[in-house]
């Protein structure tokens, strides 16, 4: 059975764009690649090559062997035309390996693992994800063997495989569900062996019922369970996932695993059970490409490091000058100023918008009304109007004291305010002021 969460949405999903295009696998390769040394949560990689060095497809070219990280490989065979500092998502430079394609299709061989999963130990499960570039494909980047290894630890009881996919436009994993389920599957497979639990559910929301079909045709009789989740905004939420399988709530402050859960993206497994019986570290992902001001929306299999522009380009272009470009959904994605960014591993979509509509506006325009709205809609159970009040006013202890740092920011309170509040904004901001740990309340 699953449980609800308080609050959420249902926007306009627009998912029909693209919720029927296969996956794209033979776009013309990038004449170059711009590969970021940090592309996840942690410390960047340092580089393992210099300019002028030739690297071959699937070549590790950074790394770095202390604290929280994860290795980057080149996604083309060419040479190192330059180390130097690229516009990234977050709208400042950061160091990227720049590799010229020299046309090539000389691939750097891994042999693959050809045993059954049941052969595999949990320290060399982990060791395969690391040494592939793992990270959550979900949208956080966390580094996947660390993830592991901390879950190994807490010995964590529930696994849950992430297929809701709930922000509007995006079908990245919806096709990956549809398409090579057994990579899937396998991929969960992979991480019970590794974490040695009997409890792993595979979770879709009911507007994929393909998805919720194949998933539950392949994980059939392998003891990995698949539950169909109602359709809400932010159902793929972990702290709301894990309340709408377990029907426990993650307290404020504290994380997945302290009530022994840890959330894994449908697309990380499909790129774990590559790493392992294909050889492939994670130089590829699905990519929505969708948006009013986008000529022909489609689901592209995308070389890590190529520019967004390119698959603008593959998708016809725009129909008119798009007014805003934003990766990562329309509800908790970021805008962004350049084409010029290279899609990176938790890049899952890319969305152009017209002017004329395709996206709600959020054009601040008044003062709060207090119809509460916001309230009801909080999926953690914030007061976002409260917070609002003290944030624009520098009262970031109060701000503290209503929990600001449990925000998610899903964006649900600004979707349905009236006044058109820039409520994540001042979330976002309140987040920022307050140092780890909290301030004293
Ligand atoms: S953005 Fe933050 S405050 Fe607003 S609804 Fe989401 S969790 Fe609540
Ligand atoms: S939804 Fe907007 S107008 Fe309504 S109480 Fe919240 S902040 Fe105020």
């Amino acid at each position: 059975m699953a449980f609800s969460f308080r609050g959420g949405i249902h926007p306009d999903y627009q998912k029909e764009k693209t919720a029927a295009s296969v996956i794209v696998s033979n776009m013309p390769q990038p004449e170059e690649v711009v590969i970021p040394l940090s592309q996840h949560i942690g410390v960047p990689c340092e580089p393992l090559v210099k300019v002028g060095d030739r690297v071959l497809e699937g070549q590790m070219i950074g790394d770095c062997q202390t604290g929280l990280s994860a290795p980057i490989h080149a996604s083309i065979t060419g040479k190192v035309k330059a180390i130097e500092p690229h516009w990234t998502v977050t709208g400042i430079k950061a160091p990227g390996i720049v590799i010229e394609n020299d046309g090539s299709d000389e691939k750097w061989e891994e042999a693959p693992f050809e045993g059954a999963v049941t052969d595999l130990s949990p320290d060399e499960i982990i060791a395969y994800a690391r040494n592939a570039g793992i990270v959550g494909m979900g949208g956080a980047a966390f580094p996947t063997h660390a993830k592991l290894r901390t879950a190994l630890d807490r010995k964590v009881s529930t696994v849950i495989i992430n297929g809701c996919e709930c922000e509007p436009f995006i079908t990245a994993d919806h096709r990956a569900m549809v398409e090579y389920p057994r990579f899937i599957v396998t991929g969960a497979e992979l991480i019970r062996q590794c974490l040695g639990v009997d409890d792993v559910v595979i979770c879709v929301e009911s507007n994929k019922p393909d998805a919720l079909a194949t998933m539950r045709a392949t994980s059939d009789g392998t003891g990995i369970s698949v539950l169909e989740l109602p359709t809400k905004y932010p159902q793929g939420g972990e702290k709301q996932l894990i309340r709408a399988v377990t029907g426990r709530e993650v307290p404020p402050g504290k994380l997945p695993m302290d009530i022994g859960c840890a959330v894994f993206n449908v697309d990380t497994c499909a790129s774990l059970y590559r790493a392992i019986y294909k050889g492939q570290p994670l130089i590829k992902r699905v990519v929505t490409v969708s948006g009013s001001a986008v000529a022909s929306p489609a689901n592209l299999l995308v070389r890590i490091g190529t520019a967004y522009r390119d698959l603008f380009k593959f998708c016809g272009g725009f129909t008119s000058d798009p007014y805003k470009i934003i990766t990562g959904g329309p509800m908790m994605g970021s805008a962004q100023h350049s084409v010029d960014i290279p899609v990176v591993k938790n890049t899952s979509s890319l969305l152009a918008f017209a002017e004329d509509g395709g996206e709600e506006g959020f054009s601040e325009s008044d003062v709060c009304i207090r119809c509460g709205r916001c309230m009801a809609a909080c999926p953690m159970r914030l007061q976002p109007t409260k917070i609002y009040e003290n944030a624009v006013l520098n009262r970031f202890g109060e701000c503290a004291k209503l929990n600001v740092q449990d925000c998610i920011e899903c964006g649900c309170c600004a979707y349905v305010c009236p006044a058109k509040l820039y409520l994540v904004q001042a979330m976002r901001m309140a987040k920022s002021q307050i140092p780890r740990g909290g301030v004293k309340k």
